[in-house]
C-alpha cells in the first residue's frame, strides 16, 4: 500500500487541549514575583493577560475544553494533515519510515494560530481593545493580526529589527489582517530609545522586543499583551498537534520510536510531542523524544537551568527555565523564531526528568536537509523545522546503517514561502555557520540574577 496522507474527518478534531502538568512525576517550579522573588500569583500576570488565560497557566486539569467559537475557528485548517515521507525515505535509502505532521496549511503558515486564537478569544471576552506582542520572523506577529482580526480587537507588534528588514512580507501580512508593526527596538518605548541611542543599528532581539511590548500593555486597562510560546498555557494550546497526529499515527497503523521537534520556545515540539509523552508514561509505547535547537542558541544543550527574566529589560516574572541569559543576542541565523534566549519552563522541567532529550545542529546542514525534503515532498520548509528535518535523516541515515525500521515522527510546524531570502543564501552559497563561544555565553549568563 502506497498510503503517504493520513486525514482526519472534520467531526473527529480533538475538542480539548491536554495540560502535561498533572502527569508529571514532579510539579514544575513556580513563576516568581520579579520584586518580591515570592511565586507569582495570578494577580503578578493580570497586568498582562486575562484571568481565563492566568488560569489556564496554572491548572491542575488534564483537559480544558476548547471554546466552540475556537473550534471553529480552527476548523478553517484543522485537523491538519499527517503525511508519511515515502519519497524522501526512497532518496535517502532508509528502512526508516519518515512521518510529519503539517502545520503550515494555517492561514500564517504555521503552528502559531493553534494558540493566537484562543488567546484572541479569551482577551476579547474580557473586554481587551488591544494586544501587543513581539515577534521574531513574523509568524507570530502574523498569526496574532489573523486571530485578533477574527475576534475584531487591534494588535500592535514589535518586530525584531533583523527579521524586519529581512522579511519584509511579513510586516505586510501583518498590515494586511490589521495590525499596527514597529522594528524593535523602536523609538516609541524608552527602553527601545535608550538602546538606539547607544546603537542606532541595533539588529534587536526577542528578548527587547518583549520588553517593547510589555511596556505598552501593563499600564492601560484595555491593553494586553500575548506571548507566542513558552508559557504553560500556549503549549497547551499546541498539544491539538498531538492530539490529532496520535489518532492519524493509529490510522496509518504505526507507533513512533522517535518523535523530533525544533525548539525555540517549545511550543510546537510540547504540543506534538505532549500528548505523546502521556501515552509514554502511562505505558502505551516508548518513543525517544528529541528536541533540536539551533547551535547558535543552544538554551537546553549549553544554557544552564535557572531563574530568569523572559525577557531583557527585566519586567517579566523570573521563570525557572534553561537561559542563555536575558541579555543574550544569538547570531542572526535564518530560523529568526529559534533565537530566544529561554525555553519553555515546561519542556526545561521535563528535559531536566529525564523525559526527553536535545541535541543542537548548525543551519547549513538543515539547510541541506531541507532541499532533500523540498525535493522530494513538494513542501517549502520554515527555517525553523529544517531542524527537525535534519534530525530525522539523521536518523533515517543511521537506520540504514543497522537495517532498522524504526518510525520517526517530525513537526512540520511552518512553510517557507515568506523565508525564501534565506533559502537564496543558502543556494548561493553565502550561509555560514556560527560557532558560539563560551565566552560569549558566560558574559550573558553573568547578568541573570543569583536565585537558589
Ligand atoms: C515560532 C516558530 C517556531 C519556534 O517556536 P516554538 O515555540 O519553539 O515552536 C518554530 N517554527 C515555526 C514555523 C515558528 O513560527
Amino acid at each position: 500500500m502506497s498510503q503517504h496522507k493520513y486525514l482526519l474527518p472534520e467531526d473527529q478534531m480533538p475538542t480539548q487541549w491536554y495540560n502535561i502538568v498533572p502527569d508529571l512525576p514532579e510539579p514544575p517550579a513556580p513563576a516568581l514575583h520579579p520584586g518580591t522573588l515570592e511565586p507569582a500569583g495570578p494577580d503578578d500576570f493580570a497586568p498582562l493577560f486575562p484571568m481565563d488565560l492566568i488560569m489556564q497557566e496554572v491548572t491542575q486539569e488534564s483537559y480544558v475544553e476548547i471554546p466552540e467559537e475556537v473550534q471553529e475557528i480552527y476548523k478553517i485548517w484543522r485537523p491538519s494533515p499527517l503525511f508519511r515521507a515515502r519519497r524522501l525515505e526512497k532518496l535517502l535509502d532508509t528502512p526508516a519510515k519518515i512521518f510529519y505532521k503539517y502545520e503550515g496549511v494555517s492561514p500564517a503558515g504555521s503552528h502559531k494560530p493553534n494558540t493566537s486564537v484562543p488567546q484572541a478569544y479569551y482577551n476579547a471576552k474580557a473586554g481587551v481593545r488591544k494586544l501587543t506582542t513581539e515577534t521574531g520572523a513574523g509568524q507570530w506577529g502574523s498569526s496574532l493580526a489573523f486571530a485578533c482580526a477574527q475576534f475584531g480587537i487591534e494588535c500592535e507588534v514589535w518586530q525584531v529589527a533583523a527579521s524586519y528588514k529581512l522579511k519584509p512580507y511579513r510586516k505586510t501580512m501583518m498590515e494586511v489582517w490589521g495590525a499596527t508593526v514597529h522594528p524593535s527596538p523602536s523609538d516609541i518605548t524608552d527602553f527601545g530609545r535608550s538602546l538606539l541611542a547607544e546603537n542606532p543599528d541595533h539588529t534587536g532581539s526577542l528578548g527587547i522586543a518583549i520588553s517593547e511590548a510589555v511596556s505598552e500593555a501593563a499600564p492601560h486597562d484595555d491593553v494586553r499583551y500575548a506571548l507566542g510560546s513558552v508559557l504553560n498555557h500556549v503549549l497547551m494550546h499546541q498539544t491539538i498537534i498531538g492530539e490529532e497526529a496520535l489518532l492519524q499515527m493509529e490510522m496509518a497503523g504505526e507507533t513512533p520510536d522517535l518523535l523530533v521537534g525544533c525548539t525555540g520556545g517549545g511550543s510546537n515540539f510540547g504540543g506534538l510531542s505532549f500528548p505523546f509523552l502521556r501515552e509514554k508514561l502511562k505505558g502505551n509505547m516508548n518513543p525517544t523524544i528529541r528536541c533540536v535547537e539551533p547551535a547558535a542558541c543552544p538554551t537546553l544543550t549549553k544554557g544552564e537551568f535557572r531563574y530568569d527574566f523572559g525577557d531583557s529589560a527585566g519586567m517579566t516574572p523570573l521563570m525557572k527555565m534553561h537561559t542563555l541569559g536575558h541579555n543574550f543576542v544569538p547570531d542572526p541565523i535564518h530560523a529568526g523564531g529559534l533565537r530566544y534566549h529561554g525555553m519553555s519552563p515546561l519542556v526545561s522541567h521535563i528535559y531536566e526528568l529525564g523525559l526527553v532529550e536535545a541535541i543542537s545542529i548548525g543551519q547549513t546542514e538543515c539547510f541541506t536537509g531541507a532541499l532533500q525534503f523540498a525535493k522530494t515532498e513538494g513542501i517549502v520548509p520554515a527555517p525553523e523545522p529544517t531542524h527537525a528535518i535534519a534530525a530525522a535523516i539523521r536518523e533515517a541515515n543511521k537506520a540504514k546503517e543497522t537495517g532498522e525500521e524504526t518510525v520517526i515522527l517530525t513537526a512540520l510546524c511552518g512553510h517557507g514561502h515568506l523565508d525564501l531570502a534565506s533559502y537564496e543564501a543558502f543556494l548561493s552559497g553565502e550561509m555560514i555557520d556560527y560557532d558560539l563561544s563560551d565566552a560569549a555565553i558566560a558574559e550573558a549568563m553573568a547578568e541573570v540574577p543569583q536565585i537558589s
